[in-house]
């Protein structure tokens, strides 16, 4: 393992804990197959290990860092760098400028991310209507149940959200002694490719309502936890399922995404209000 600088200072309420694995850094920055008419966005530079690696590679990098004594040292270090712009904000409320969200500049994320916000980073990086690859190092045990299979207990709502916008694939996993200072749990190196839009805004907005209901009360059959959380008929409920292929009997667990995507397509007349 090759050691990198070791931070001067650090905020762990921040999910400051920076990687000093330059082999584990460079797996990062290769698994985004960079080219030079990539645009990238990373969320939380750091001290910039991902940074330099990425840097040579591509025509436009765009860093987002909340911490504004990392951006002092970051533009320090990289000064000179004309394909390189240091955002100091947060990537949750950061208003991409109007050149950044254009359909004919795909965008590529690259982020070892500050686990206390990973779901919130995802969910933006899903709103972006460009947005193309990712690739995230999370927590082990969050980017286990991103890409768990059905009739497994890390098979859940966050899987399906996740199934919905992209294909995810593991990349590699990591160590938390591949981090200063060394966090609590172990990572997993995550790669995103998005799949264009599967409907309208309002389909996906009935698919989270039903996935997170059958959810709800994980351990009953979907037809009841249907009916507690919707509030609907049960016999409907049991006629949409064998409609959409679903014993009734079965658990949230053991349905797959397709059948899901099935059953918000028979459910849609139902979940107006
Ligand atoms: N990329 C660096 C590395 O791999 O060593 C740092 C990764 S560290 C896990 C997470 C980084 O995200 C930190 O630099 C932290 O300051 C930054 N960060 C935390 N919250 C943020 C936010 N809301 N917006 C932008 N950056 C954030």
């Amino acid at each position: 393992m090759v050691e990198l600088e070791r931070p001067v200072m650090k905020r762990p309420k921040l999910g400051q804990h920076f990687l000093v694995d330059k082999n584990i850094a460079r797996k990062i920055v290769d698994s985004a197959s960079l080219t030079k008419k990539d645009t990238v966005i990373e969320i939380g530079p750091g001290k910039g290990v991902l940074t330099e690696l990425i840097l040579p590679k591509v025509k436009k990098l765009i860093c987002i860092e909340i911490d504004g004594t990392l951006v002092a040292y970051l533009k320090r270090k990289f000064a000179g760098y004309r394909n390189l712009k240091i955002i100091p904000a947060d990537f949750l409320s950061w208003k991409p400028p109007k050149t950044i969200l254009k359909k004919s500049v795909p965008i590529k994320f690259i982020s070892n991310l500050p686990y206390y916000i990973t779901t919130p980073i995802i969910k933006k990086i899903f709103n972006y209507k460009n947005w193309s690859t990712a690739v995230l190092t999370v927590q082990k045990e969050v980017g286990e149940r991103m890409l768990a299979e059905p009739d497994t207990k890390n098979y859940g709502a966050l899987t399906l959200f996740v199934k919905y916008f992209c294909n995810a694939e593991k990349v590699a996993g990591i160590t938390s002694k591949c981090f200063y200072p060394e966090p609590k749990v172990d990572s997993i190196i995550l790669k995103l490719g998005r799949i264009k839009t599967r409907g309208s805004r309002k389909f996906y907005e009935s698919f989270s309502r039903i996935v997170n209901s059958a959810f709800k009360y994980r351990r009953k059959t979907v037809v009841n936890s249907l009916n507690r959380a919707l509030g609907l008929d049960k016999t409907l409920i049991r006629g949409v399922l064998s409609g959409s292929g679903i014993d009734p009997s079965l658990r949230a667990e053991n349905i797959s995404f397709e059948k899901y995507i099935n059953l918000t397509s028979s459910f849609k007349n139902y979940l107006l209000s």
